[in-house]
């Protein structure tokens, strides 16, 4: 559905979300797709680097898409949520078609409007959890899942109820030209369910999750 940044924020809030906004995070100048993005899911990636605010924000010179920006969020290694764009944005790129249980098809190389872009710095070259910047830190976890949780009922029409965590993907299920995230997907699931079934108590949540995080600390979920 579409989520106005009003209404975004008002998720955020809602559910603890650690975030901060870009300059010109609502800008309507700065999205590609004029208001129209119509959000049913959640692609996660990483970034492939460790300093990718200039980037996802339009704001390297040799990036290419400007003034559109990479992705709508940015989680930084210590799991603060930077809010890159609250209305449109590139990240998905081509790939798909994807369709979720239950729920709509996503269209082949339609991804970028219909579902949010979330980049986790990351060099992404390993699934773990911890201090390694091949890997992700438990922070990025929980604020990712903590995110995610208040995407899915940010996207849900009807007033506090959520979509479930089918809804999230990562860029390597949307089109195999990618590899992120390392991370399997039914782990990132259980960490965004923990999340999001405990929304309405974030400091439990957030505590959830990180002990998640650090007893699966491989990325590996093994049901
Ligand atoms: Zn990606």
């Amino acid at each position: 559905m579409r989520v106005s940044p009003t209404r975004l924020l008002a998720h955020l809030d809602r559910t603890g979300v650690d975030y901060d906004l870009a300059d010109g995070w609502a800008d309507p100048r700065n999205d590609p797709y004029k208001g129209r993005s119509d959000f049913a899911g959640i692609v996660l990636h990483h970034t492939a680097g460790l300093n990718s605010e200039k980037w996802v924000t339009a704001q390297s010179a040799g990036y290419p898409y400007k003034p559109y920006r990479a992705c709508h969020f940015l989680v930084q290694r210590n799991g603060e949520v930077l809010v890159v764009s609250g209305t449109g944005a590139y990240h998905a790129g081509s790939g798909g078609p994807w369709t979720f249980d239950g729920g709509p098809t996503i269209p082949r190389d339609g991804g970028n409007s219909r579902l949010y872009g979330i980049e986790i710095e990351s060099l992404g070259t390993r699934a773990t959890i911890g201090t390694d910047p091949r890997g992700m830190t438990v922070p990025q976890v929980v604020q990712t899942s903590m995110l995610c949780a208040a995407l899915l009922e940010a996207i849900h029409p009807i007033p506090r109820r959520a979509h479930t965590v089918d809804r999230v993907i990562r860029h390597r299920d949307w089109t195999t030209r990618k590899i992120d995230t390392q991370q399997d997907l039914g782990w990132w699931r259980q960490a965004i369910r923990i999340a999001r079934t405990n929304r309405r108590d974030p400091a439990l949540a957030r505590a959830l999750v990180a002990q998640f995080a650090k007893q699966y600390p491989a990325g590996r979920f093994p049901y």
